[in-house]
């Protein structure tokens, strides 16, 4: 699914070098997690995969279905099945969110060849992932994130997610800021997306994040690298002993 090889980044306007040589390969269906102490790169490689300006790549490669992710633009990574969720999602004050979606999964449906949703289909549509999710109906007639609680704009997100139906999802700290009811149904929302075709890359500083979304891999990144992987007792090792240790074993 997506194959990171030796990647490494720089910012574009200073000669500053951020992810230093990152490995990393998610197969179909798998869920990984990568955590790691602030400032080790985590979003700049999440922003470098969406293609968002500012960065450059420097050396590596990165895929998805073993197409080139890196020479495509930002719609197009995303119609080939790539989807971030961010720790901030943005407000959009005089858009609905309903109109939103549908202009997004419809532009999605367009680039990929597919016939567009009317109004009529995509409301239908829209109200049964709604309902699975547990999303109030009512937070599709408002404007885009506009007054909605921290759970409001994740579980939004999740329903973006859903609405997407993309291969490869990466959520940046989605976990961040929200009570402990909120993850649950954030949680909820993704292990309900969880499938064979569709591999999820989860960014967390919180082991009980991955009580909810069992991980089949867990990830250390640090100073722009990835130094560990295991299974999900390595969070548990991190909550219990904080990074000193895994950060010396690599000195
Ligand atoms: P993490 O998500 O793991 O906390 P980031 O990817 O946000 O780490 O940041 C990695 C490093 O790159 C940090 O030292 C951060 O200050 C720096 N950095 C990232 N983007 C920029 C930018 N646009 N301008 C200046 N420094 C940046
Ligand atoms: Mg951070
Ligand atoms: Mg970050």
């Amino acid at each position: 699914m997506l194959e990171i090889k030796n990647l490494h980044v720089k910012l574009e306007e200073e000669d500053k070098q951020i992810l230093k040589g990152v490995d990393l390969k998610i197969g179909a269906g798998e869920v990984h997690a990568i955590m790691g102490p602030n400032g080790s790169g985590k979003s700049t490689m999440s922003y470098v995969l969406s293609g968002r300006d500012g960065y450059e790549v420097t050396e590596g490669e990165a895929t998805l279905d073993g197409v080139d992710l890196l020479e495509m633009e930002p719609e197009e990574r995303a119609a080939a099945g790539l989807f971030l969720a961010f720790q901030y999602p943005v407000e959009i004050p005089g858009v609905g969110n309903m109109t939103f979606l549908r202009t997004a999964v419809n532009a999605q449906r367009k680039a990929r060849g597919e016939e567009e949703y009317s109004a009529g289909e995509f409301l239908k549509i829209v109200r049964e992932k709604a309902k699975t999710l547990k999303i109030d109906a009512d937070m599709l007639k408002r404007p885009v994130n506009v007054g909605f609680s921290g759970g409001e704009k994740k579980r939004n997100e999740i329903l973006q997610m859903a609405m997407l139906e993309p291969k490869m999802c990466i959520l940046d700290e989605t976990d961040s800021g929200l009570d402990v009811d909120a993850m649950k149904l954030v949680s909820d929302g993704v292990n309900a997306l969880r499938d064979e075709g569709r591999s999820f890359l989860v960014i967390t500083h919180y082991q009980r994040l991955l009580d909810h979304i069992k991980p089949d891999v867990v990830h250390i990144m640090a100073n722009g690298r990835i130094i560990k992987s295991g299974g999900p007792e390595l969070a548990l090792e991190v909550e219990n002993n904080g990074y000193a240790d895994l950060l010396a074993e690599v000195q």
